[in-house]
């Protein structure tokens, strides 16, 4: 037992003069966060919340089973028709969470002798789910479709090929270029799977995403998942595809077959979130609203963010521990932002990760940028 734990005490050392310690931090509650996914501000959406009263006394608080055995409820089923609608494709099955998902889907869509190319930035959640699966992996250049070309013609391929990509890049929030992508996969064959975790609610018309934000329409050969915890407000994930896709996964995915489903009370949350971004079009033009004022306050104060279209901004510090003092600073100062370090970002480029929501009010976006511009350059 001595043994074990100075096992632990010499890794978390290591982790610690490497500036890469991490802690769970409950917020003040009055912390002014540009940290959260929640884009729409729905975690709190008073119209989800009313029907929620209204209906509470018929809604089961947790799904009791699998999905496979008696854990599909209806609100799940109706759900997942709302998504598929969204999403322009026939079918979709909603899972537990995004991490789920990915770690579920991608090692059971291949098999040995097929080749997986994946984006060099792509979510761990997707690396885990490579990981898992018995494919060979190729990664290519971040969002490089020449790279991935060259990579495709010049691999020998006995079995199918898998293209999978973030739609927003989520430590950088650049796009990924669906267009090329999707004509790439079709030139070559290949499946196209897309992580719509940062488009779902944000890019297209109606939030719809990166498909919508290209006017492209999913083909037979293109899987979109995402999940329901980011822009959506709530948890769980979607996986989108061809009705054949979706009976595949049911009878195959293990994170869906081995665990108990998502409970009707988050999928209630879920699909009366999924309208609200549908319908309270006011949403999605404030936030766009706020990333407009952000980037004009933030050029008059002379700091050089890094923007790509979407509410997902950075701010490279380079070194983790100046990072995390920035971070701290912010912090004394009644902001939160999330001081991304490695292994989540390559190493020499921590940053801080800034994101917009429609939430923030205008004064919120001046004072913060004052206060950042303050630390890093006084
Ligand atoms: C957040 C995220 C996930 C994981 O989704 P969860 O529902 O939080 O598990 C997967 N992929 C991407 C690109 C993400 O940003």
């Amino acid at each position: 037992m001595k043994q074990f734990n100075d096992f632990l005490k010499e890794k978390l050392r290591e982790i610690e003069e490497a500036g890469l310690y991490r802690e769970r931090i409950v917020l003040p509650p009055d912390t002014v966060e540009f940290s959260s996914n929640d884009y729409l501000g729905l975690r709190d959406n008073p119209s989800t919340k009313e029907k929620l009263y209204r209906s509470i006394e018929s809604i089961a608080l947790g799904s009791g089973a699998s999905a496979l055995i008696s854990g599909f409820h209806p609100i799940q089923k109706e759900l997942e028709e709302s998504l598929a609608e969204f999403k322009n494709t026939e079918s979709c099955l909603v899972v537990g969470s995004g991490y789920m998902a990915n770690i579920g889907l991608i090692p059971i869509i291949s098999e040995e002798g097929d080749t997986i190319f994946s984006d060099q930035l792509n979510h761990a959640s997707i690396i885990d789910g490579i990981r898992l699966s018995k494919a060979s992996k190729l990664v290519y250049r971040h969002c490089d479709v020449e790279d991935l070309e060259r990579k495709i013609r010049t691999t020998n391929t006995k079995g199918k090929r898998i293209i999978v990509t973030d739609s927003v890049f989520s430590m950088d929030g650049d796009i990924a270029p669906l267009d090329e992508l999707v004509k790439i996969s079709q030139k070559y064959d290949a499946v196209l799977v897309v992580d719509e975790a940062h488009s779902t609610g944000v890019l297209g018309k109606e939030g719809r995403g990166i498909f919508s934000h290209f006017g492209i329409k999913p083909t037979d050969n293109t899987i979109l998942m995402g999940t329901l915890s980011k822009a959506v407000g709530s948890y769980g994930a979607f996986i989108c595809g061809t009705k054949l896709l979706i009976n595949y996964l049911i009878n195959r995915m293990r994170s869906v077959i081995f665990t108990t489903a998502l409970s009707p009370l988050q999928n209630f949350v879920s699909l009366y979130n999924l309208r609200a971004i549908k319908e309270e079009v006011y949403r999605r033009e404030r936030l766009f609203r706020n990333v407009e004022t952000f980037l004009e306050i933030s050029k008059r104060e002379g700091l050089d963010v890094n923007f790509f279209g979407t509410p997902i901004i950075t701010y490279i510090v380079r070194e983790p521990k100046r990072t995390l003092y920035i971070r701290d600073k912010l912090l004394e100062n009644g902001f939160f932002i999330g001081a991304v370090r490695p292994p989540t970002v390559p190493p020499g480029t921590s940053r801080l990760r800034i994101t917009i929501t429609s939430k923030h009010t205008p004064e919120d976006i001046k004072r913060f940028l004052s206060t950042l511009s303050e630390i890093v350059n006084g």
